[in-house]
């Protein structure tokens, strides 16, 4: 049995992983916590992520209970700071928190030294997977395609593209050897010219409720390739977390991300 502790158990990420541990063989959470003043501290967690109660208040301290593996979608200041808890205390980790900046980073390297930690932007298995598909594609076709990343998300997204989007084009950027920087073309509008050689176009659409459609045409002249990606619930995040938490608890101290835990670091 793995013991999984989650930070940041009131919030969104937090009650789907607290959700989608109930029923998984193997896994159980004993630990759930969220900032110190949260109005949902002494809450049953399995309550607070609809799904019952499961007999795990939430606390505001991680050392209440021991864990083998803590799960941590918070941000950046609690993630760096609970790195160092668990490789004082011998501890995996699972990281989806995203805008660490390069310290935070450095400080995350500084725990993976010590205690295994998988630490990814997107934990989704079938995005990680599409990257290696693309990094295969890129090779494979080379930079004489034309190659266009087509996001759409709902509308209340603030930034474009897509973080995973601009993955995707880097995944294949990478394959030619290249600098997203130096081919990525974000905006087109009016007497633009015809498309660079080499280049790696983005388009982005947004509306309604659509939680997230990515796909990446490589464009030749009498064929196309697409690879798609489309996402139907926030729940395929938590469901990688789980899959990354029950890989690390068996894991030599190092930095691991999804490509490690899917087994597709060599492929
Ligand atoms: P959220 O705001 O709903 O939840 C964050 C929670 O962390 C809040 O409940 C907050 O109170 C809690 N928190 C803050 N300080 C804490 C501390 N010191 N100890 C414990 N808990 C603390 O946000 P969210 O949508 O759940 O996203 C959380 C993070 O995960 C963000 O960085 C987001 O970008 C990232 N995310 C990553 C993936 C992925 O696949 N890697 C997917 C979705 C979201």
């Amino acid at each position: 049995m793995t013991n999984i502790a989650v930070a940041g158990a009131a919030g969104r990420m937090g009650r789907a992983i607290i959700a989608a541990c109930q029923g998984e063989e193997g896994l159980r959470i004993i630990h759930a916590f969220d900032r110190a003043g949260s109005d949902t501290v002494g809450a049953d967690a399995g309550e607070l992520a609809g799904v019952g109660r499961i007999d795990v208040a939430v606390g505001d301290d991680i050392a209440a209970t021991p864990f083998d593996v803590l799960i941590e979608f918070s941000n950046p200041a609690a993630t760096v700071d609970h790195a160092g808890f668990c490789a004082d205390h011998g501890r995996a980790m699972v990281i989806g928190t995203t805008g660490l900046d390069a310290d935070d980073r450095a400080a995350v390297e500084a725990a993976a030294a010590r205690v295994p930690v998988v630490f990814a932007a997107n934990m989704s298995v079938g995005v990680n997977l599409t990257l290696k598909l693309l990094e295969i594609a890129g090779r494979a076709l080379g930079e004489t395609v034309d190659v266009e990343v087509i996001e759409a998300h709902h509308r209340r997204k603030v930034d474009a593209p897509s973080g995973t989007a601009l993955a995707m084009g880097r995944a294949v950027a990478d394959a030619w050897g290249r600098r997203l920087d130096d081919v990525g073309v974000f905006e087109r509008h009016g007497q633009i010219g015809p498309r660079a050689d080499g280049s790696i176009g983005f388009s982005t659409i947004r509306g309604g409720d659509i939680i997230g459609e990515h796909t990446v045409m490589f464009v030749s002249e009498n064929e196309r390739v697409e690879i798609t990606h489309k996402a139907a619930s926030r729940a395929i995040f938590a469901s990688g977390a789980l899959r990354a938490a029950r890989w690390v608890a068996k894991r030599e101290p190092g930095l691991y991300d999804m490509q490690d835990v899917l087994g597709l670091a060599d492929a």
